[in-house]
């Protein structure tokens, strides 16, 4: 053969490998994923969803976790909580017994003391964490708001009523309940409201204010719901004058019948996600499993949420599904076909480890890898496993899930390196970004 025909036929034999992808790794996917890991671990990242805060902080959250079972990989004997810890502090110790524990606790106080409002800044700065949300009750004058925007709770709008019933429902609700009931009165406080306006039109008006407050006033960039912890995520459509009729009957005291304080919220809600599109004020909503004991998984299954999602009234409001759906997040996916609804992946990349968590984004990569975004739903579970900890354990996951699952999709032939790394950025940083524009980098 001669040298230009030798030549034709590489072409030929390399022609449709580079075209068609194949179901088996034509090459070591091992060496990819060093490759892109080390490229990706340079990416400035955007977290979408954390709570960071101190352990004794009231506000990392609008309710609290009442005792559960935690999977195994949340559970304070994990192992990799020790990395974690000599990672970010040097722990000098192999295990987190009480003992030793204290002397990471000792640590955190020093280094907090030392430090003041720059400690969480220093962390993202550890964890290459350019920006993240701070998904809380209130603000924290200890966050610096160059590295963390807040995102508010918008659920105790649904729950103004006598909630007695609702509270003696179970014995998380006996949590829940008072703690949307504080929160409702920290917004009336807020709006110098000393009760409750009699009109239905007032109250609108003055959930409105709130959102415009937050919005103008405090750097709020979007609102979120944790409302699969109280309620199904099913929202039926009813008028106005249903709702009205349910306030005024029952803003003055009287406990509604469930059905009522059901078609009450369901408009609420919807009052709720209409006006986040017209003051671009993106919604958030946890989809995805719950701690507590009576946590439904039936009634807070994401899919629940497709007549809302899918309906044209809402096509200007940003949906963004917290958690994605977990565990149902193949199906998950495809609500992302929708143009103003996208995924974040936060909380999966803690409950999974690294092995499933590649599969799982493998499948969102090569369905909608345009639509979806990180985050580490970081949290202070308590004095030991604090949001630093959780921090590092999520970002350290979502970057290696992430090369894994791009290191196979590129020796499988279904996309180029460069693909693959334009596909990291995008779910590391752009995409979310992207949606605040001006007001996050
Ligand atoms: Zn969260």
């Amino acid at each position: 053969m001669k040298p230009s025909s030798i030549a034709v036929a590489i072409l030929l034999l390399a022609g449709p490998a580079l075209a068609q992808s194949h179901p088996y790794p034509s090459t070591f996917v091992h060496d990819i994923y060093v490759r892109l890991l080390s490229k990706i671990e340079k990416i400035p990242t955007f977290d979408h969803h954390a709570h960071p805060g101190f352990p004794d902080d009231t506000d990392v959250d609008a309710m609290a976790s009442p005792p559960g079972s935690a999977p195994l990989r949340e559970r304070d004997t994990n192992p990799e909580l020790v990395a974690a810890a000599k990672a970010l502090f040097q722990y000098p110790y192999d295990d987190l017994s009480p003992e030793h524990a204290k002397w990471l606790v000792n640590k955190k106080a020093e280094l907090k003391k030392q430090q003041g409002t720059a400690y969480f800044s220093n962390l993202l700065d550890k964890l290459n964490i350019e920006q993240g949300v701070a998904n809380r009750a209130m603000m924290a004058d200890y966050l610096d708001p160059k590295r963390f925007v807040w995102v508010f709770f918008a659920d105790s709008f649904m729950w103004p009523f006598d909630n007695s019933k609702e509270r003696a429902r179970n014995a998380d609700q006996a949590v829940y309940m008072p703690l949307q009931e504080k929160m409702l009165h920290r917004w009336m406080d807020q709006e110098h409201l000393k009760q409750l306006p009699a009109s239905f039109d007032d109250y609108l008006k003055f959930v409105t204010q709130v959102l415009e407050d937050n919005q103008k006033n405090k750097g709020a960039i979007a609102m979120k719901f944790e409302v699969a912890y109280f309620r199904s995520l099913h929202f039926n459509d009813p008028t106005r004058d249903q709702a009205d009729a349910i306030y005024s009957r029952y803003v003055a005291g009287g406990i509604p019948s469930e059905a009522e304080y059901r078609t009450f919220q369901d408009y609420i809600f919807r009052y709720l996600i209409r006006e986040g599109g017209r003051l671009h004020l993106p919604v958030h909503i946890h989809t995805a499993v719950g701690v507590g004991d009576y946590f439904n998984i039936s009634e807070s299954n994401v899919m629940r949420l497709e007549n809302v999602l899918r309906d044209p009234r809402y096509s200007e409001t940003i949906f963004v599904l917290i958690h994605g759906g977990y565990p149902l997040e193949r199906e998950a996916i495809w609500l992302a076909a929708m143009k103003n609804v996208y995924m974040d992946s936060s909380l999966m990349e803690v409950v999974m480890y690294p092995e499933a968590f590649k599969n799982s984004l493998r499948h969102w990569l090569e369905t909608f890898p345009d639509k979806i975004t990180f985050g580490t739903d970081a949290f202070p579970y308590n004095d030991a496993l604090g949001a630093e900890e959780s921090y590092w354990l999520g970002i350290q996951t979502a970057r290696s899930g992430l090369a894994g699952a791009l290191a196979e999709m590129v020796a499988t032939g279904e996309i180029t390196e460069s693909k693959a790394m334009e596909m990291a950025h995008a779910y590391l940083h752009d995409t979310a970004v992207s949606l605040y524009p001006g007001k996050v980098h």
